[in-house]
């Protein structure tokens, strides 16, 4: 592990709440996929998550969650977005990529959905840190 990135990572604070309500629509939509988008703040050092919308026009399917950027709506405490995999792999998906990249980071969870099945990536694909918060 010899090989270090000079550029500094962003590191990801989420409020618990947001963290349980990712993790409780993502069950709720099982089979399928679910997205929703963050709301909070960034900082050149930090993305503060603090709050879930569930997108308009959302349609979700086994393998596709269903939005395109063109149907989000433009606000500036969109910070960026998180789906669900029922796959069980939190990686992005080619479809992920090809998608495009919405706000500042986006967090994968997988099936069985918890803390330990998600991940956040910046807009180049790097893993980000997530730190749970109680309270903002
Ligand atoms: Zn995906």
């Amino acid at each position: 592990m010899s090989e270090k990135k000079q550029k500094m990572q962003r590191g990801v604070l989420v409020l618990r709440s947001v963290i349980d309500g990712i993790i409780s629509y993502s069950k709720s939509l099982h089979p399928n996929e679910g997205i929703l988008i963050l709301q909070g703040k960034t900082t050149r050092d930090q993305v503060t998550i603090e709050g879930l919308i569930i997108p308009p026009f959302a349609s979700s399917g086994p393998y596709y969650s269903g939005f395109s950027n063109y149907h989000l709506p433009f606000d500036n405490s969109y910070v960026g977005t998180a789906h669900s995999h029922p796959s069980g792999s939190n990686r992005p998906s080619l479809e992920d990529l090809n998608r495009g990249f919405y706000g500042a980071v986006s967090i994968i969870i997988a099936h069985p959905y918890d803390d330990r099945t998600m991940a956040a990536y910046d807009r180049d694909g790097n893993k980000l840190e997530i730190n749970i918060t109680n309270s903002l």
